[in-house]
């Protein structure tokens, strides 16, 4: 009866989206932990460090000096400072501190921008492997998700040519990730820069730039692509706190945009949430001014665990495995698996794959599915080491119990 009522009441828009994907299995791995069974979670990119103690330090000072109260909606002005010398510092990026939006979270940050550009029915060219919440978000605006895909073989990155057959006259933005969620693929100078050449002969298209990988980089200097001149003015770098600084509770993004899609972005945050936490922002200042130590020294341990978890699935059979440069997602393709049984069941998909890798190895990760890669897992590696092992010798021990 209730769920009667809710399919005739709840909005066509609520009813036509997706649950997050990520946070779906996360859930559902705390469902079984529940249960009783030892389950190790490898699903939510969530960094398994600590905020460092100088952050924290900080918030709680913010809190005795009494910053208890709302602050101004785009951000508290010596944050938005702070995020402006990092932009410069970090990545050669001018800005305005009127240029500088905060918001609960950088997904907080790309929900505003859609909402600020994107008519019903205009398109968006989303590079896929995507992050899970990219599509979702574009089609609760009533955007248009347009997937530009590149498999395993490409590292996971499209090129420019396919960017350009890509964009019609309805495209208004590409959006992408740097490190990338899910894949740990990033693009180089050279990618970005035949990238933004293409785009620059579309000035009406705009870029929507995720760097919240930036900081967990194994190789060559992050690139932004608006560093390049010719698409400087059509592109919004994202960037946030979550992932460099293991904040992702405190719920702190920011962009970086032309003035009047700040302006746009913080008009509609101003009629939804206001601005972030102020004791958080004030953290939030004092980590992007602070020595960067305890952010590479994090990125030091996952460089190291993707080493291992690299060579430990390798030798799993059936697994195609990837050699990503950044963030801490590892994006075998399993599709070698497709068709087998386990206990009688066809596994035909990625989606029955992760539920038999939760069911028979209590492990938990993502369908690639939902990343646009329904030949693939996403194995989150921000876990300790000792979990790392036990996670791929029984991912291992299932897989060789499967019948052809
Ligand atoms: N972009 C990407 C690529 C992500 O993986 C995430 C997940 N944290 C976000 C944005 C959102 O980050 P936040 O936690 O700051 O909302
Ligand atoms: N971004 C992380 C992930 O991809 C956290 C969960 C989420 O926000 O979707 O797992």
């Amino acid at each position: 009866m209730t769920n009667e009522i809710a399919s005739r009441t709840l909005s066509q828009r609520v009813l036509n989206m997706k649950e997050s994907a990520t946070l779906q299995m996360a859930a559902l791995g705390r469902e079984f932990k529940a249960k009783g069974y030892d389950v190790i979670s490898l699903s939510l990119g969530e960094p398994d460090f600590d905020t460092p103690v100088h952050i924290k330090e900080a918030a709680k000072r913010a809190l005795d000096e009494g910053y208890t109260k709302y602050t101004p909606v785009n951000g508290l002005p010596e944050l938005r400072e702070a995020i402006v010398h990092k932009f410069k510092r970090d990545n050669n990026l001018t800005f305005d501190t009127n240029q500088i939006v905060v918001s609960n979270g950088a997904k907080q940050s790309i929900y505003n921008i859609c909402m600020a550009l994107l008519d019903p029915g205009d398109e968006v060219v989303i590079f896929s492997p995507y992050w899970v919440s990219y599509h979702d978000i574009v089609s609760l605006v009533g955007g248009v998700p347009v997937p530009v895909y590149a498999g395993i073989e490409k590292d996971y990155k499209v090129d420019a040519q396919q960017v350009e057959e890509a964009i019609t006259d309805r495209t208004k933005l590409v959006l992408y990730s740097s490190p990338c969620n899910p894949t740990g693929s990033v693009y180089s100078r050279d990618e970005l820069a035949e990238i933004a050449a293409v785009l620059s002969k579309y000035p009406d298209v705009h870029i929507i730039s995720d760097e919240i990988y930036e900081y967990i980089n194994f190789g060559d200097q992050h690139v932004s692509i608006g560093t390049f001149e010719a698409v400087r003015e059509q592109t919004i770098t994202v960037n946030g706190f979550a992932k460099g600084f293991a904040m992702t509770g405190w719920r702190l993004g920011y962009i970086g945009a032309p003035k009047w899609i700040a302006d746009a972005c913080t008009k509609i945050q101003g009629q939804v949430t206001s601005g972030a936490s102020s004791f958080g922002q004030k953290a939030a200042a004092y980590a992007l001014m602070s020595d960067l130590a305890p952010t590479h020294e994090m990125r030091n341990a996952f460089m190291n665990r993707r080493d291992l978890v690299i060579s430990l699935m390798e030798q799993v059979p059936g697994f195609r495995v990837n050699h990503p440069k950044g963030a801490f997602y590892l994006f075998p393709d399993i599709s070698q698996h497709f068709g087998k049984q386990s206990r009688g069941e066809v596994i035909a998909n990625s989606d029955d794959f992760a539920m038999f890798l939760l069911r028979e190895a209590h492990v938990a990760v993502v369908s690639g599915a939902a990343f646009g890669a329904p030949n693939c897992i996403r194995i989150s590696y921000a876990s300790s080491e000792a979990e790392l092992r036990e996670a791929i010798e029984r991912i291992g021990k299932a897989v060789r119990l499967m019948n052809d």
